[in-house]
């Protein structure tokens, strides 16, 4: 196992990769290597309930035992405990639900069994597996928005195995659950892949899909036992029992083996020559896209297959598109062998792309997300992060990309100019040492709540029995609500839904369904983006990077929810300009500290897109600002928001005029960092600081969660607001920058442009704010 036979790709020396890195860490870039060591794996026999039909297959496909997490969650699935397993990418999860499953549709002619993935991809992955293993008559079948109409009634009839998502459960099946019927009643499995990614208001919106589930189930008499699947996380059992509101046992000990892994903290170096009166957009740092490009076509020239991760869509385009160029210029045979990858293509663009980089047409590639690659693609040679995915959880999923039994692989997270990267490539500890955090969604949120039951309802009507399953007190205060509202009606049998359509809710939480982006001359549909980002990422005039071509958007139509585009490549890039205004609703919980206040309440918050800059490339120039008509979009949820009174600003020695620029600047760090003590990322949370708030009274920062009722973001930044803006006064005050860096104060969402920002006099609000709070 040590030694890969001479390979195909004849490199794969991430220690090589890693020399070159030091190389260049001579500019005092690399901050720190940490070794993650190898994992011995530990196989068990099967267990005696697994029919020898299933271990032939499997044995057929070089499965000769299972691993022991393998074993463990499947006996327990298959004595019918509930059951989570949470271990690494690349474990081998899968099986533990196929044995359970399988055996059980084996055994009994009739059962059946339902597979949910987050999204479409996966579910065709598994159901390429299930194919191979599947006995006859158990007919294994996708069944999504992409089904035809004749194929979802085969489906509907003859499928013992159903693979399906969320939002199909939601919107496809259970209203019409009694066309379903006789697959509901034999339902005896409910396997839910991914589970980890069902977080926040997601989260808490499939939590009720699976509540509606079971509801339906025991009408028709059935009560499945639940399977799920998480990538490491914090304490999943309780994640996984929220999820599924009963309990669940965790199986957490992963038996796989893996090769040792070189991790690599890298801050990108300070590029010199460009400090004062470069133009506002120039960046100080060099950018962490071209530092991941650089690696990404490096790691093609030594033949490692490699990863690079990208938090936007177009970031993974522009990195593709300059590892191409590097590669054009060294060595131009290899420039066409990397490739984007994101959510938004087409179908048959994404299966194109993975079937290229599984058969090693390609070799690099970029990508957005984890989760809409193909479950296939581990093993790789190296995996480079553009910066820190925003929790422990997710950066050990995509590091778990790398690495292959025997064999030495690299993660190379390249910090970002972002306050939070910057803090972490410096303070290794609280990536290496600090336990992966646990998946946070919250059933209770009465946003989410209602229209789930809602839903119900309009399924079956609802019964005080039903109310328990739903939560309880605050299902039954819910219904009252609704009542009240018109929505529901109680009758002597239960509470009905009223209205003659179907109600509507999305689970994505984003308002409405994505937008469709059309070349204006051809009509080719070119991707998607969700309806929350369309007026931000595809406003009228907007340039749209598209797998490395470039778009300008001729019009935005959100009625019909089409973007107009036309292929252009412009010298310039747009920067959307958002309005805010909050306004307090209600106080949950405050802490009163003399000349400061921390505050936890409901807000309401409206946003605008007014206008855009357009900015030369290269040097930052702004070109002009051009106006737009979009409308304002409305926001109550929850928000975290602190005082100072003038005196004490006065007394650190803030003089009025800087007030404004000090509180923004804090504010901009502070939600950069907000991460740090829950599971974010800083595109889920905003923020609002004025020198004087109606509201308040009193100069103030606000930082809200950016989903309607709010996602328990703003609730743990309350709680640990120690931690947090102590975090957020020290990388402050330990960037090396002049007058605050995108590493520290500068925020690339910004509605204002940075500015007004003052980076020293934030240190000193933060001081005196410290300084008031009372410890804890
Ligand atoms: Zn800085
Ligand atoms: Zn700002």
């Amino acid at each position: 196992m040590t030694s890969p036979a001479a390979s195909a790709s004849r490199l794969v020396d991430p220690a090589r990769l890693l020399d070159r890195l030091t190389a260049r860490g001579a500019e005092g870039c690399l901050t720190h290597v940490q070794r993650v060591p190898a994992r011995v794996g530990r196989t068990v026999p099967w267990p005696d309930w697994v029919p020898s039909e299933l271990r032939e297959l499997l044995a057929a496909r070089g499965i000769t035992a299972p691993w022991s997490h393998q074993e463990a969650a499947a006996t327990l699935a298959h004595s019918g405990t509930h059951v989570v397993v949470s271990t690494g990418t690349g474990s081998g999860k899968s099986l533990a639900y196929q044995l359970p499953v399988l055996a059980s549709l084996l055994a009994d002619p009739r059962a059946t069994a339902l597979y949910l993935a987050p999204t479409k991809a996966l579910a065709a992955d598994q159901l390429r597996g299930l194919d191979a293993l599947a006995p006859g008559g158990v007919r294994p079948a996708v069944y999504d928005g992409d089904t035809s109409r004749e194929e979802r009634e085969w489906v509907r009839a003859h499928s013992r195995l159903v693979l399906t998502n969320p939002d199909m459960l939601h919107r496809g099946i259970l209203p019409r659950h009694d066309t379903w019927s006789g697959y509901l009643r034999r339902l005896r499995y409910v396997v839910v892949d991914e589970c980890h990614t069902y977080r926040g208001v997601f989260g808490s919106h499939v939590a009720h899909v699976l509540r509606r589930l079971r509801r339906v189930c025991a009408r028709y008499g059935s009560a499945p036992v639940f399977i799920l699947a998480s990538a490491t996380a914090g304490d999943p059992a309780t994640a996984a029992g929220r999820l599924v509101g009963l309990p669940v046992t965790p199986v957490t000990e992963d038996g796989s083996p893996r090769g040792a892994v070189t991790f690599a903290l890298w801050e990108p170096p300070l590029l010199p020559g460009l400090g004062e009166g470069a133009g506002d957009a120039a960046p100080i740092r060099r950018s962490a896209l071209r530092e991941a490009a650089d690696l990404l076509a490096d790691a093609i020239v030594h033949g490692a297959r490699t990863l690079a991760f990208v938090r936007s869509r177009r970031g993974a385009e522009v990195v593709a598109t300059m590892a191409r160029r590097v590669l054009a210029e060294s060595v131009p045979e290899l420039a066409d062998r990397v490739a984007a990858y994101r959510a938004g293509y087409l179908r048959e663009e994404r299966r194109e792309i993975e079937r290229a980089l599984l058969s090693g047409e390609l070799l690099g590639l970029a990508s957005t997300n984890a989760l809409e690659l193909g479950v296939d693609l581990v093993g790789l040679d190296a995996v480079v992060l553009t910066g820190y995915p925003g929790t422990l959880a997710s950066m050990w999923q995509q590091a778990g990309r790398a690495g292959r039994a025997g064999r030495e692989s690299l993660c190379v997270l390249v910090a970002r100019d972002d306050p939070l990267d910057s803090y972490l490539v410096h303070h290794p500890v609280a990536l290496f040492e600090r336990p992966v955090e646990a998946t946070v969604l919250d059933p209770g949120n009465p946003y989410v709540l209602g229209p789930h039951l809602c839903c119900a309802a309009a399924e079956l009507p609802l019964t005080p029995a039903d109310l328990e399953l739903f939560g309880g007190a605050v299902a039954q205060s819910t219904v009252n609500t609704l009542v009240t509202g018109g929505a529901l009606r109680r009758r002597p049998s239960g509470w009905y839904w009223t209205a003659k359509e179907r109600p509507d809710v999305d689970l994505r939480g984003t308002g409405g369904g994505p937008v469709a982006i059309v070349e204006s001359a051809t009509g080719r549909l070119l991707g998607t983006v969700d309806a929350g980002s369309a007026h931000v990422q595809v406003h009228s005039g907007a340039v749209h990077l598209h797998q490395g071509r470039s778009y300008v958007v001729d019009e935005l139509d959100l009625e019909d929810g089409v973007a107009l585009v036309h292929a252009e490549e412009p010298d310039w890039s747009t920067h959307p300009r958002d309005v805010t205004n909050v306004s307090v609703v209600s106080v949950d919980s405050y802490v009163d500290a003399g000349p400061v206040g921390l505050f936890l309440g409901t807000v309401e918050v409206t946003g605008q897109v007014v206008s855009y800059q357009r900015r030369r490339i290269g040097t930052g120039e702004i070109l002009d600002t051009r106006p737009l008509d979009l409308p304002p979009r409305q926001l109550r949820t929850t928000a975290v928001w602190w005082t100072i009174s003038p005196g004490a600003l006065a007394s650190a020695g803030v003089d009025w005029p800087v007030v404004p620029g000090a509180l923004h600047a804090a504010e901009h760090a502070s939600i950069g960092l907000l991460p740090l003590v829950a599971t974010c990322d800083r595109w889920d949370i905003g923020g609002l600081s004025t020198a004087m708030h109606p509201d308040t009274d009193a100069p103030t920062v606000f930082v809200y969660d950016g989903h309607p009722g709010g996602a328990g973001f703003a609730e743990r930044a309350y709680h640990a607001a120690g931690d947090w803006l102590r975090a957020t006064r020290e990388t402050i005050a330990s960037c090396a920058c002049e007058t605050g860096c995108p590493s520290c104060v500068q925020s690339p969402k910004c509605g204002n442009g940075n500015d007004p920002l003052a980076k020293a006099e934030a240190v000193r609000v933060l001081d005196a704010l410290l300084a008031a709070l009372p410890p804890g």
